[in-house]
């Protein structure tokens, strides 16, 4: 049964892509789910002078492209909670208005005074919104949660600046960070497999595996958001956030322990014990790659993408070797990799286990391997003689049709932990200090040097430079 939730949200950029695309359809879907029903109104607010009508309008029209078989009367009944106002960010006067139309919102869908404050405006917003929703008293009696959106800063000392100016008006527990791969149904299920799996569990350590690997790979390429990729690269853009976040999940100790608190302190814990490069060290631990043009030159490279600089020097492709100084990994190399206009769009984890393993009646080198996305599930790949050699089986998991079934898209599952205050799901700050200090290092020294780009064709398997990366290592990537 799903427990009606009750608020006000505040949607700072509801005339948006984020807002369109992911939000109203995931507001939809909880709706039709029960976990909202009758005591939730949402006020957009952007630039434009829209009437609520055509608010709702627009928010009909998005629902009818992304979910399929939409019944229309459940439509009319869900945008009648939809509210538009039109909003400069920077106008004090905007925010008693908002204040006393969330008021009055209050008292007719009777929500309990409680606000979600989602910003999907652009980040250099996210200061001057949060001040003003305190300094004109729109926080009330009831929960007052603000949810942040990616990036959260480009380096550290951009990250701590963001952070202290929405820290002034919200505490950290009433901040909802939002990294969507935590929302990845199989990326919250890491936990729970560990926990129910207790061989497995006995040998996610050290002395028995070999190397981790955690592969974001995307067969697009920036498509239409060339200028926004001209300021991050994949460095920022997924390593910094998504891979990190993965691999907390994945190797915190103590999988049993749920408690938000306690799950972001082995988390920061984790991410604190990150070896840190230096400029000397960065070249032997990472690579960078950008997209050329395809092998039959149809496609276009990055550089002559729309919006980008045709010198551009942005990393569309990163590969690295991250270790952390923690007992549990020790010496255990973890592998991670991303890249735009690879071969195939896969998200996975694959954990390569050494000859130690034999011990649980397992074959020395066996893989297990968690999809993340594009299909979620788990293998195991047990070898013949050499996986090196590539000489594998797989052996599947039974189907989990039920188990994977009504698999929530990761909005719905966050929008879902916010309203009810969990926030498991979710990043910390200092969890970001320690990974963007991670990440500046590797960052500066890119800046410092001039890269040999393109350097890999579109839809192949990135730089060759990345498969070095590990066979300096004597090791090899699974995928
Ligand atoms: P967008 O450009 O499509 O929408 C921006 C919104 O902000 C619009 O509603 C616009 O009217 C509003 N806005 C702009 N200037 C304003 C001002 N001065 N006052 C009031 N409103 C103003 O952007 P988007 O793609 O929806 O992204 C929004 C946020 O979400 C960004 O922080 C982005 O990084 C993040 N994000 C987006 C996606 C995505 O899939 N689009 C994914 C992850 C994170």
């Amino acid at each position: 049964m799903s427990e009606e939730k009750s608020a006000v949200f505040i949607i700072f950029g509801a005339s948006g892509d984020l807002a369109h695309r992911k939000l109203y359809p995931a507001l939809f879907r909880l709706y039709k789910s029960g976990y909202l029903k009758d005591h939730f109104a949402v006020i957009g607010t952007a630039r434009r002078p829209w009437t609520d009508d055509y608010f709702r309008e627009t928010i009909e029209e998005s629902l009818n492209n992304e979910i399929k078989n939409i019944n229309s009367n459940d439509i009319s009944e869900f945008v009648k909670h939809f509210f538009y106002m039109s909003h400069d960010v920077n106008d004090a006067a905007h925010y008693i208005a908002l204040k006393e139309l969330a008021a009055s919102l209050d008292d007719q869908f009777e929500t309990n005074s409680n606000r979600v404050y989602y910003m999907a405006i652009a980040p250099r917003f996210f200061g001057t919104v949060a001040e003003h929703i305190n300094s004109e008293g729109l926080k009330t009696e009831g929960f007052n949660r603000l949810v942040i959106e990616k990036p959260f800063g480009r380096d550290y000392a951009s990250a701590e600046e963001l952070n202290n100016d929405i820290s002034q008006a919200f505490t950290e527990e009433e901040i909802y960070r939002i990294d969507h791969y935590l929302g990845k149904k199989m990326v919250q299920e890491i936990a729970n497999i560990r926990e129910k799996n207790t061989t497995f569990e006995k040998i996610l350590n050290n002395k028995y595996v070999s190397n981790i690997q955690v592969t974001l790979a995307e067969s697009l390429g920036v498509e239409e958001r060339g200028g926004y990729y001209e300021t991050s690269g994949v460095l920022r853009d997924m390593v910094q956030n998504h891979i990190m976040q993965i691999i907390g999940s994945l190797a915190v100790d103590h999988p049993e322990i749920k408690k938000d608190s306690e799950v972001h302190e082995l988390k920061n814990e984790l991410f604190a014990s990150l070896k840190i490069l230096t400029p000397e060290t960065v070249d032997d631990n990472f690579i960078r790659g950008q997209y050329d043009t395809d092998e039959k030159g149809q496609m276009k490279a990055y550089r002559q993408e729309d919006n980008v600089d045709p010198n551009s020097n942005i990393d569309t492709y990163a590969a690295g070797k991250m270790e952390f100084a923690i007992d549990r990994w020790e010496n255990v190399p973890f592998y991670v990799r991303s890249g735009k206009r690879l071969v195939d769009k896969s998200s996975r984890i694959d954990i390569v286990f050494n000859d130690k393993v034999t011990e649980f009646g397992i074959d020395a080198n066996t893989v297990v391997t968690l999809y993340i996305e594009p299909s979620e599930g788990s293998n195991i790949q047990v070898n013949g003689k050499d996986y090196l050699e590539g000489d594998q089986n797989l052996i599947k998991f039974p189907e989990q049709a039920d188990y994977f079934d009504n698999a929530r898209e990761a909005y719905e599952s966050l929008i879902i932990d916010i309203l009810s205050g969990n926030k498991v799901n979710f990043t910390f700050w200092n969890e970001l200090q320690s990974t963007w200090k991670y990440i500046d290092v590797i960052r500066q020294k890119w800046d410092s040097e001039e890269p040999d780009f393109p350097n890999y064709l579109s839809m192949t398997r990135g730089p060759a430079l990345s498969d070095l990366l590990l066979a300096q290592d004597n090791n090899k990537w699974v995928w």
